[in-house]
C-alpha cells in the first residue's frame, strides 16, 4: 500500500467512499455517516483553503521578486488573460454546439413542455422589465396553439401557474437590487481597502493577487541589502507552506473518502432515490457530461502536447491527476489551488513564477468548466419551455456564461448562483435554476476538474513559450 503512487491511493478513497455512501444507504446509516464521516470532508478543505491564502500570498511575491525584469509581467499578464479568455468562449461555443445537436431539452413528453411554455409566456406578462419571446410565437393567444394549450391545461392549472409565478418573482426582487453597479466595478473590487481584510475573507483572492504584485514588485524595486531579509522570510515561509500541502495530501485518500461518503448520503436516503434524482435530468447531464469529458479529455491534452512536444497524452494526466481528483472530491477550485500548483510545479516542472501568478488568478477567473455548464443549462432550459432561443441570443449567452464564469467564486455551487445573470440577460426566468439544483452537486464536481484542468494546461503553456519548462524542452 506504501508504495502506491498518490493519485492512485486518491482514487481508491474516492471508489471506497462511493461504495460506502450506498451501503450505508442501503443499511439506513445515513446519519452515522453523515454525523461521523462527513466532518472529515469538512476538515480536509478547511484545511486546504486555510493554506491556499497565505500560500497564494508569499508565492506571488516570492515569484514577482525573482523575476529577472518586470516588465515580463506585462507580458505575462496578458498571455495569461488572453489564453483564458479564448479557452473559455471554447468552452462555451463547444457546450452550445452539444446542447443544440442533442437537445435535451426536447426529452420531456410534449404536454409538460407546452404546460411550461405556457408558464413562461403568463411569467413574461406578469413580470415587468421582461422582453417578449424572441421566437415570436404565443402559446396564449394565437390560435394556431389553442389546441395544444388546451389539452395541456386546465382552468385550476393555470392559477396555479399564476401564483408560484408570483411567488418566485417575489423572491427575485430582493436578489436583483443587489446587482446594479458599475460597469468598472470588477476593477474597482480588484483593489483592496484593507488587505487584512482582504486576507481574512475568502473571496477576495483578486484583492489578495494585486496586493501580493504590488508588494512583490515594490520589492523588486528596493536595493539588494535591504529587499534581503524580506525576500528571504517570503520564500521560507512559502517553503512552511508548500510543506504543509504535502502533509495534508498524504491523508488525502481518507479525506476524500469521507468527502464522498457524506455527498452521497446527504444527497439521498437510498441508492434508488439517488437514481430517480438523474433519471429526469438524465438527457442534461449526458449532454453536460460529453462536453466536460470532452474538455478534460480531449481539449486539453491535445494542445498541451501540441505545444510542448516532448510531454506525452499519459504523462499529462500523471502530472495533474491529484489536482484533477481533489477538484472532483472537493468541488472547490480554491481548496485545490495548493494541490494544483504543487502538482504544476513539482510533477510538470513549471516554473514558480509563473505558477504562482498564473495558477491563482486561473482559480478565481477561469473557469472554462462552468462556462460550458451554464450555456448547457440555460439553452437546456430553454428548450425543456419550448423557446428557441435565436442566433442572437445564443451570442448572449457566449458573453454572459464568459463572464458569469469570470465572477464566480471558486467554491462549490457558485456556477449555478451566477447562471441566473445568464438567464436574465436572454429573458429568461432566473428561478429556473431550481429545475437542475438536483443534479448539481456531482455535474459541480465534474466542472471543478475542468475548471482545475484549465488553469493547470494554460499555466504549462505560458511557461513552455516563456522558455520555463525545461523539464519538456
Ligand atoms: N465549483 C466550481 C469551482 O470551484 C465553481 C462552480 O460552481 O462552477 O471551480
Amino acid at each position: 500500500m506504501k508504495k502506491l503512487p498518490l493519485h492512485v491511493k486518491i482514487i481508491i478513497g474516492l471508489v471506497a467512499g462511493i461504495i460506502w455512501a450506498f451501503i450505508s444507504s442501503s443499511l439506513g446509516w445515513n446519519e452515522f455517516t453523515i454525523n461521523w464521516i462527513d466532518p472529515f470532508g469538512t476538515i480536509f478543505i478547511r484545511l486546504l483553503k486555510f493554506i491556499a491564502v497565505p500560500l497564494v500570498l508569499f508565492s506571488i511575491i516570492s515569484g514577482v521578486s525573482g523575476l529577472s525584469d518586470i516588465s515580463k509581467l506585462g507580458r505575462l499578464g496578458a498571455k495569461t488573460l488572453g489564453l483564458y479568455l479564448i479557452t473559455t468562449v471554447i468552452a462555451v461555443g463547444m457546450g452550445l454546439l452539444l446542447v443544440n445537436i442533442i437537445k435535451p431539452g426536447t426529452f420531456l413528453e410534449e404536454n409538460q413542455r407546452v404546460k411550461n411554455r405556457i408558464s413562461y409566456e403568463r411569467w413574461v406578462q406578469q413580470t415587468p422589465g421582461v422582453p417578449e419571446p424572441k421566437d415570436g410565437r404565443h402559446f396564449l393567444t394565437d390560435p394556431e396553439f389553442r389546441s395544444q394549450v388546451e389539452e395541456a391545461t386546465t382552468g385550476d392549472e393555470l392559477a396555479a401557474i399564476d401564483k408560484k409565478n408570483a411567488n418566485v418573482a417575489e423572491k427575485m426582487e430582493s436578489a436583483k437590487k443587489t446587482q446594479q453597479s458599475s460597469p468598472l466595478q470588477f476593477l474597482v473590487e480588484m483593489v483592496p481597502e484593507n488587505i487584512v481584510l482582504a486576507i481574512s475573507d475568502n473571496g477576495l483572492m483578486l484583492q489578495v493577487i494585486f496586493f501580493a504584485i504590488f508588494f512583490g514588485i515594490t520589492l523588486a524595486l528596493i536595493p539588494g541589502d535591504k529587499a534581503k531579509p524580506v525576500i528571504d522570510f517570503v520564500n521560507g515561509t512559502n517553503e512552511v507552506f508548500l510543506k504543509m500541502v504535502d502533509i495534508v495530501m498524504r491523508a488525502a485518500p481518507f479525506f476524500v473518502f469521507a468527502l464522498l461518503a457524506g455527498v452521497i448520503a446527504k444527497m439521498a436516503d437510498t441508492p434508488a432515490e439517488v437514481f430517480e434524482i438523474f433519471k429526469g435530468l438524465g438527457s442534461y447531464s449526458v449532454t453536460l457530461l460529453i462536453g466536460l469529458f470532452f474538455m478534460i479529455f480531449v481539449f486539453y491534452p491535445l494542445i498541451a502536447t501540441a505545444f510542448v512536444k516532448k510531454l506525452s497524452y499519459k504523462e499529462f494526466f500523471k502530472n495533474i491527476s491529484p489536482a484533477q481528483f481533489l477538484a472532483f472530491s472537493t468541488s472547490s477550485s480554491a481548496a485545490t489551488l495548493p494541490v494544483t500548483m504543487e502538482c504544476v510545479e513539482d510533477n510538470m516542472g513549471v516554473s514558480k513564477s509563473i505558477s504562482s501568478f498564473v495558477l491563482p488568478v486561473g482559480a478565481t477567473v477561469n473557469m472554462d468548466g462552468t462556462s460550458l455548464y451554464q450555456a448547457v443549462a440555460v439553452v437546456f432550459m430553454a428548450q425543456l419551455h419550448m423557446i428557441d432561443l435565436t442566433v442572437g441570443q445564443q451570442l448572449t449567452i457566449v458573453l454572459t456564461a464568459t463572464l458569469a464564469s469570470i465572477g464566480s467564486a471558486a467554491v462549490p455551487s457558485a456556477g449555478l448562483v451566477m447562471m441566473i445573470i445568464v438567464l436574465q440577460s436572454v429573458g429568461l426566468n432566473p428561478a429556473w435554476i431550481a429545475i437542475i439544483f438536483p443534479v448539481d452537486r456531482i455535474l459541480d464536481m465534474c466542472r471543478t476538474v475542468v475548471n482545475v484542468t484549465g488553469d493547470a494546461t494554460v499555466s504549462t503553456l505560458i511557461a513552455k513559450s516563456e522558455g520555463e519548462l525545461p523539464k519538456y524542452s
